[in-house]
């Protein structure tokens, strides 16, 4: 039998990260050091210290770097908690893409590898990017047509191509990059992880992407690689095993990105039902008329389903399953639950919802891009029906 029992410590965090974030991190919301590219550093930073100062920064990484330790469950519920601001999980350090490069790091990285990446990841000291897609031809929804090579010299390799959209590049000290070093791509080998210097002139920067979204520091760039040189003690793991290694990344991120993107989704419920409850219309409150009150009905269905989506999905990572198929399931579930949410929040606004009156706008253009990153939801959900037939091979059922 499954326990939801939520344990006292991780209750009491989540009343920590409540307050932390209703009292000190909704009200800066509205902080200058923002543009279309993300918060700014001096104001991540600004946060990073409030949260170290109540024991609240790293809550995904292990103990023995400075972090919490928490595992998948507990991450669900103090991640909700965060996510109820945009700047929630930028104070807290557990914003993608770090909090997904801290993970993989903590997993796959040797001791010097530690040291010199996880130490100061963790202590919010630096930022970090990964380097996976590339502009057609290469690597997007397909990360086998990975385009971006790794070639081996006497000193070690020479990497070049192209990637974008890579969260969080300016800025950051850390690239992780993904560079084939195979001729073929077969069975999940041929590609490899490479921790670089991001500040290596060989990285170039082609320009930082226009993005309708706006809540990761360091924004989205398209960069290249050109003639950059490493050497071996910068494979992360070992060669060739670099998609089995962005599993390992991926699975826990994208569900990691579920729960906090729930937190805005509750956020915006919350703000509609308030609006609901208290603004009149043909002799009734709005939130009694018949047609908006399904709806919001139908939005706390989609943020509970969501929930437990997530809450499975933690216990069975936390035993050690791959848990692709219910990834994949809860990444399809809760990003499109969480814009249906946020749709009908706008809508039970009127007016108000599409102005910054509210956060429910910017909400509004931060949810939809989750339906297409960390796998967009027609790959998913392709994987999912290719694991059924997969499973129903040999067998016949009437
Ligand atoms: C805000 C944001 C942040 C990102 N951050 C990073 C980052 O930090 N690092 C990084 O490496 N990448 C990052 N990405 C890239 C992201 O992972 C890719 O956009 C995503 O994997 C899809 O790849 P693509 O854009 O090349 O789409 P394409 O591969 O061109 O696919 C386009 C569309 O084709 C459809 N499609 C594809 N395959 C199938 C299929 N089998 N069945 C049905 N339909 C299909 C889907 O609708 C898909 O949306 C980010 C993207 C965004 C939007």
């Amino acid at each position: 039998m499954i326990d939801f029992t939520i344990p006292d410590e991780i209750e009491k965090l989540k009343e920590t990260t409540q307050k932390f974030i209703f009292d000190t991190v909704i009200p800066m919301e509205k902080d200058q050091r923002q543009d279309n590219h993300g918060p700014h550093d001096t104001l991540r930073k600004e946060l990073n210290e409030k949260a170290k100062k109540i024991g609240l920064l790293s809550p995904s990484v292990g103990k023995k770097w400075g972090g919490l330790g928490l595992d998948m469950r507990g991450m669900s519920v103090i991640f909700e908690a965060s996510g109820y601001s945009l700047l929630g999980p930028q104070a807290m350090n557990c914003s993608a893409p770090d909090e997904g490069n801290m993970h993989l790091l903590e997993i796959v990285a040797n001791k010097d590898q530690k040291e010199e990446w996880l130490k100061p990841l963790a202590a919010a000291k630096i930022r970090s990017c990964f380097s996976m897609t590339e502009p057609s031809p290469g690597a997007g929804s397909d990360p086998s047509m990975l385009q971006t090579t790794a070639m081996r010299t006497k000193k070690g390799w020479i990497i070049n191509g192209e990637k974008w959209f890579i969260t969080g590049f300016n800025g950051a000290k850390l690239n992780i990059i993904m560079a084939r070093t195979s001729e073929k791509i077969e069975k999940g080998t041929g590609a490899t992880m490479f921790l670089v210097n991001n500040t290596d002139p060989a990285i170039i920067k082609l320009r930082t992407q226009n993005s309708m979204e706006s809540s990761f520091v360091g924004g989205h760039c398209q960069i290249q690689f050109k003639d950059l040189k490493v050497s071996d003690d910068q494979v992360l793991g070992k060669v060739g095993l670099g998609y089995k290694y962005a599993q390992v990344r991926l699975a826990p991120a994208r569900l990691t990105h579920c729960m906090r993107w729930l937190g805005a989704a509750q956020r915006a419920h919350d703000i509609a039902i308030s609006y609901a409850s208290k603004r009149y219309a043909f002799g009734k409150k709005i939130g009694n008329h018949g047609g908006l009150a399904f709806q919001l009905s139908d939005s706390e269905i989609d943020i509970y389903l969501s929930r437990l989506f997530i809450y499975n999905t933690a216990w069975l990572l936390d035993q050690g399953k791959e848990a692709r198929n219910e990834s994949s399931m809860s990444k399809v579930f809760c990003s499109e639950a969480a814009f249906r949410v946020v749709d009908k929040a706008m809508q039970t606004l009127g007016g108000m919802g599409v102005t910054d009156d509210t956060v429910v706008e910017r909400l509004f253009r931060e949810i939809r891009p989750f339906r297409i990153y960390d796998g967009p939801s027609e790959v998913h959900r392709w994987a999912i029906a290719k694991r059924l037939m997969k499973n129903m091979e040999g067998k016949n059922i009437f």
